[in-house]
């Protein structure tokens, strides 16, 4: 079974986009990090969201703009405080995203809320897909048609079930609401004009264009 996205003429309405920062073993360890005891998050606006299609906006304060593929979790009702047994029953389905990220000013701020909230900073889709199991999906990024990051969902430090029951335990989760999940190693900076490809098993490919604000403004975007 499957669902289309409705982002492009607004009638997704997520109330919050909850992300997850370092989710991914072999993302950890690329960075040398050490594996968090837990999930650390954060928030996107709503005002973020794009459509399948549609021009990610490059603004003007950054100069380096990166993409991050993540798999996007859609709540199917309202919960609270819920475990990890319960969380299948209360998803909706799944989707591709891309947690697009202004590193520099990420750098700049020491919190992340400016570097991850520019409108179109939250493309999703194609589709949402209600038949698949979260913990052993290919997900992959291609940059021009280049293979920029390619893992699976196995590699997740906390799984989408255990992320439910933490995030559930920390605020009310709505129908519609999304949790990006974090992104495997291989992030790195999208130009103008370039291609940004999200492929995810069982899911699609969620692709945009990199659009320069002016150009976008012109186009009437
Ligand atoms: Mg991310």
């Amino acid at each position: 079974m499957e669902r289309p996205m409705e982002t492009s003429s607004g009638l997704f309405h997520p109330s919050k986009i909850v992300a997850v920062g370092l989710n991914y073993f072999d993302h950890a360890k690329e960075l040398n990090m050490p594996v968090p005891d837990h999930p650390i998050l954060f928030l996107k606006p709503p005002t973020g969201l794009l459509g399948d299609g549609q021009p990610i906006v490059h603004p003007a304060q950054s100069r380096e703009v990166h993409y991050e593929a993540e798999l996007a979790v859609v709540i199917k009702d309202r919960v609270r405080n819920i475990s990890a047994a319960e969380a299948p029953a209360h998803i909706l389905g799944y989707t591709c995203a891309n947690d697009v990220t202004a590193r520099d000013l990420q750098k700049i701020d020491g919190q992340w809320t400016r570097a991850k909230s520019f409108d179109t900073f939250c493309p999703l889709g194609p589709r949402i897909a209600t038949d698949v199991d979260p913990r052993n999906l290919n997900i992959v990024s291609r940059l021009n048609g280049v293979t920029r990051q390619a893992s699976n969902t196995r590699e997740m430090i906390f799984d989408v079930f255990r992320l439910v029951e933490f995030i559930s335990g920390i605020m009310t989760l709505l129908p519609g609401d999304v949790i990006l999940t974090g992104t495997p190693p291989g992030v790195g900076p999208m130009k103008i004009g370039d291609t940004i490809e999200i492929e995810i098993d069982h899911i699609g490919v969620l692709r945009n264009k990199i659009a320069g604000a002016e150009e976008n403004r012109q186009s009437g975007g």
